[in-house]
């Protein structure tokens, strides 16, 4: 799976399934990642001196890698990445629906 942080992708199932949002962050050991207004919890605050207001505090909890796929803007559509060696020789993933390139993973290896 080839998602990195600030890439959009599209949630596929469960409660937020449909939602786009911008990768937060990635905990590749966990196999999971937050998005960006998915997976949101909401902390009630009691007024404090830090927080005079008190309120609701929202926050984003990490979802499976696996229910999102990276969002193409190309053919604007969920859709699987594959991984393909450039003419450069640099990796780079693409888009399986419409082959447009979504950006180098790997760079040219130096012979
Ligand atoms: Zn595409």
């Amino acid at each position: 799976m080839h998602i990195k942080a600030n890439d959009v992708v599209e949630v596929i199932t469960g409660d937020d399934k449909g939602v786009r949002g911008k990768v937060l962050s990635i905990d590749r050991e966990a196999g999971k990642l937050v998005v960006e207004g998915v997976n949101r919890v909401y902390k009630h605050v009691r007024r404090s001196q830090k927080n005079p207001q008190g309120g609701r505090l929202s926050k984003e909890m990490p979802i499976q890698i696996s229910n999102v796929l990276l969002f193409c803007s190309k053919c604007s559509s969920a859709s699987r990445t594959g991984s393909r060696v450039a003419a450069d020789g640099s990796k780079e993933r693409f888009c399986k629906k419409c082959g447009t390139s979504a950006g180098v993973i790997a760079p040219a290896k130096k012979k």
